[in-house]
């Protein structure tokens, strides 16, 4: 942990976008907790990697006591089943109050539930596509 205060953002799922979310953050030197079920997913994570690791199943609301949830700036879920995702980021923005809460959602057309919530959402789908459709246009 390097800076302290509100400058803390919590990530949710250590697979390939929250490692090397984790890892970039770290990096700029804010302070980090990564939570994944598996271990194993840590070792994504860079040996300068600064931050705090938790393992646990981060739908238990158990593993959530032992984070300093109302101290974080920002929630970020980024686990590879969208049901976890939305489940987490309700939790953490109605019983943490979290002001900031980004969501991985591969199904765009959950978004605007999320919307409704004040839960900001990625969908990679959506940013592929535009990415795609920029691509073209450029060539054309
Ligand atoms: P990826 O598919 O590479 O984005 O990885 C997703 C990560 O989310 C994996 O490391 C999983 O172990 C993790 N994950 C999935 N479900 C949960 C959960 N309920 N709690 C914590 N981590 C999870």
């Amino acid at each position: 942990m390097k800076k302290s205060g509100k400058e803390y953002t919590i990530i949710v799922g250590c697979g390939r976008l929250g490692a090397s979310l984790a890892n970039a953050l770290s990096d700029g030197e804010e302070n980090v907790c990564i939570v994944d079920k598996n271990p194993e997913a840590f070792r994504k994570l860079m040996p300068s990697f600064a931050g705090m690791t938790v393992i646990g199943d981060a739908t238990d609301f158990e593993v959530w006591k032992d984070i300093n949830v109302s101290g974080a700036a920002a929630v970020i879920t980024v686990t590879n089943h969208d049901n976890t995702n939305i489940l987490v980021a309700q939790m953490v923005r109605e019983v943490f109050h979290v002001e900031h809460v980004i969501a991985r959602l591969y199904d765009p057309e959950r978004e605007c539930v999320f919307q409704a919530l004040g839960i900001e959402t990625i969908c990679p789908a959506v940013l592929s596509s535009q990415a795609i459709h920029g691509l073209l246009e450029a060539t054309h």
